[in-house]
C-alpha cells in the first residue's frame, strides 16, 4: 500500500476528505504516495488556525524566528540528496537539478533566517518642528501560497520562508502533480519549534483550496505562481475583495544569438536554457533569435548537441533530460510540435515519443527552424522540451522580435560586444536580462519576477520580498 501524507493544519496532521495520488513520470508504476485532499471546511480551518497565530507571531521574539528559519534551512541542507530524490521522482527533473534545487531551497531559508534581523526602517525630521517621523515595516497577516509544480521545493520556500520571517502566517496550497516537497518542507517546519497555526499546509485541489484562499476575507494577501488564466483568475477575484496579490506567471522568454557570438558558449546557453530541467521552466528560452552570419553554424551545433543528450529516467546517473510531467502536458508538446509543422517551421531535431526501460512520458527535445514571430510556436507558452529558432536580419530586428511578446519575464542574449551587451541590457522588456548566461537559472539573494504579461505585483526574493511581505506605516511623534 502507497505511503499516506496528511495536511497539516494548527499544528496537527490530518486526513483529507480524499487522496490524491501521486505518480513518478518517469516510471508510471512508481506511486510517490498518496497526498491528502483538503475540502472547503478544512481549507477554512487552515485559515482559521493562521488567523489566530497571527497575534503572537507577529510580535514574537525575532531571534526565535531567526532560530527557526536557521534550523529549516540547514536541515533543507543536511538531507539535499534524498530531498532532490523525492523531487526528481516526482516532478521528473533530473537528480542534479533536483538535488541542486533542494540546496537553493534550505539556502532560501538561511537567507531570510538574515534577513528578519535586518529589516531596517527609516528616521526623518518633520517638517513640523519638534516631530520625529518614523518609517516602518510590519506583517500583513494570514498569507496565502498558491504553487506550481515545476519548482516544487524552491517556490514553496520562496514564498515561506519571507513570509514567515516578515512576522506573517501561511497556508499554502502545492500543486497537486508534485505536492510531496512541499509536505517534507512541510514536517521540517513542524519540528522546528513553530506555534501552532503559523505554518499550515493544505494540499488539496485549485478550485476547492486555492478559491477558498483567495475568496476568504481573513487571508489578507496572496502570492501565486502558475499559468496566466489561473493567475488572472486569482487576479481579478482577490482585486475585487482588495487583498494583495502578487502573480509570477508564463514566459516566451528570448535568447538572442548575434553573429559575434561566441559558438559554444551560445550552443551551451541555447541547450541548457531551452532544454534542460524539460523545457519545463519559465524562464526558459523557447524563441532563439538568430543573425544571419551565425545561423547556420549555430543551428548544426544545437541540433548535433541535442542529438547526444540522454532522454531517460530522472532518477539515473547519466540522464540530461527527464520526462515530461505527465501525460496531458506531453500532449500539450506534441500538438504544438503539429503545429509548428503545419505553421510552416522545420522540425531538424527530436520531437518524439521515445519508449525506455521504464514507462514515463519521455520526448526527444524538439528544435524548430524557420519560425516567424507570428507563429503559435513563437507566441505561446509551451512548457516543454521545444524551441524554435527564427532568423533576424541584424541587431535591431533582433531585439525588436525579443520584446514582440505579451510576455516579460527573461532575455538573453550571448554576444562578444560590449555595445550590444549594455544596449539589450537597458531595452530589453523583461523583470531578468541575461548576458552570455543562460536565461534559466538565477540566483537566490536577488529578486526574482517580470513585466508585462508575466508578473503582477512586487518582486520575490532577496530583500525585494519585503515590498510583498510586508506594510508599511509612518509614525508621527510629538514629545
Ligand atoms: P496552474 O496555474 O495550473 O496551477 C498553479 C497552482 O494554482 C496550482 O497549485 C493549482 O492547483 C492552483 N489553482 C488552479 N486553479 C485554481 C483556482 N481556480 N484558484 C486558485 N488556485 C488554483 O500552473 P501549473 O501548471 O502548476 O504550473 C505551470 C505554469 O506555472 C506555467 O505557465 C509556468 O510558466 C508558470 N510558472 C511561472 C513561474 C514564474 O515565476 N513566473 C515559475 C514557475 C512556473
Amino acid at each position: 500500500m502507497a505511503e499516506q501524507f496528511r495536511n497539516y493544519i494548527g499544528g496537527e496532521w490530518v486526513a483529507g476528505s480524499s487522496v490524491n495520488v501521486n505518480r513518478n513520470p518517469s516510471d508510471t508504476r512508481d506511486v510517490v504516495g498518496e497526498y491528502a485532499q483538503a475540502d472547503a471546511a478544512q481549507a477554512q480551518a487552515a485559515i482559521a488556525a493562521a488567523k489566530a497565530a497571527f497575534p503572537q507571531w507577529s510580535t514574537g521574539s525575532i531571534q526565535e524566528r531567526a532560530n527557526i528559519l536557521d534550523r529549516v534551512g540547514a536541515e533543507i541542507i543536511a538531507r539535499k540528496d534524498e530531498l532532490g530524490a523525492l523531487l526528481s521522482r516526482e516532478e521528473g527533473k533530473t537528480l542534479p537539478e533536483g538535488i541542486g534545487e533542494a540546496m537553493r531551497a534550505g539556502q532560501i531559508f538561511r537567507f531570510f533566517a538574515g534577513e528578519v534581523v535586518r529589516m531596517a526602517g527609516e528616521k526623518l525630521a518633520s517638517v513640523r518642528p519638534g516631530v520625529d517621523v518614523e518609517v516602518t515595516r510590519e506583517p500583513l497577516g494570514v498569507i496565502g501560497l498558491i504553487t506550481p509544480w515545476n519548482f516544487p521545493i524552491a517556490i514553496p520556500s520562496w514564498k515561506i520562508a519571507p513570509a514567515l520571517a516578515y512576522g506573517n502566517t501561511v497556508v499554502i496550497k502545492p500543486a497537486d502533480l508534485a505536492p510531496g516537497c512541499a509536505w517534507a518542507i512541510a514536517e521540517i517546519l513542524s519540528r522546528a519549534g513553530l506555534p501552532p497555526g503559523v505554518f499550515n499546509l493544505a494540499m488539496g485541489r485549485g478550485s476547492v483550496v486555492g478559491e477558498a484562499l483567495v475568496a476568504s476575507p481573513d487571508v489578507t494577501a496572496l502570492s501565486f505562481t502558475g499559468s496566466v488564466p489561473t493567475g488572472r483568475s486569482i487576479a481579478a477575484k482577490a482585486i475585487a475583495r482588495m487583498a494583495k496579490v502578487q502573480l509570477e506567471m508564463g514566459g516566451k522568454n528570448p535568447l538572442v544569438v548575434l553573429d559575434d557570438a561566441d559558438l559554444p558558449t551560445a550552443v551551451n546557453v541555447a541547450v541548457q536554457g531551452s532544454y534542460f530541467s524539460t523545457g519545463q521552466r519559465c524562464t526558459a528560452s523557447s524563441r532563439i533569435i538568430v543573425t544571419p552570419g551565425i545561423h547556420d553554424q549555430f543551428v548544426a551545433a544545437v541540433a548535433g548537441k541535442l542529438s547526444t543528450l540522454r532522454v531517460d529516467n530522472a532518477m539515473l546517473a547519466g540522464t540530461d533530460i527527464g520526462p515530461v510531467v505527465d501525460e496531458s502536458q506531453l500532449g500539450i508538446d506534441q500538438k504544438y510540435i503539429e503545429v509548428g509543422k503545419a505553421e510552416g517551421a522545420q522540425l531538424v531535431a527530436g520531437g518524439e515519443r521515445v519508449e525506455r526501460a521504464t514507462p514515463g512520458y519521455y520526448l526527444s527535445p524538439a528544435l524548430f527552424i524557420g519560425a516567424t514571430s507570428s507563429m503559435r510556436i513563437a507566441r505561446e507558452e509551451i512548457f516543454g522540451p521545444v524551441a524554435c529558432v527564427i532568423e533576424a536580419k541584424d541587431y535591431d530586428e533582433a531585439l525588436a522580435m525579443a520584446n514582440d511578446t505579451e510576455f516579460g519575464l527573461s532575455a538573453g542574449i550571448v554576444t562578444t560586444s560590449l555595445k550590444y551587451a549594455s544596449h539589450f541590457k537597458r531595452h530589453a522588456q523583461a523583470g531578468m536580462v541575461m548576458v552570455n548566461v543562460p536565461t534559466a537559472g538565477v540566483d537566490y539573494h536577488v529578486p526574482f519576477g517580470g513585466r508585462k504579461g508575466s508578473s503582477y505585483g512586487s518582486r520575490e526574493q532577496g530583500r525585494y520580498a519585503a515590498e510583498f511581505f510586508t506594510t508599511v506605516k509612518t509614525a508621527y511623534t510629538a514629545p
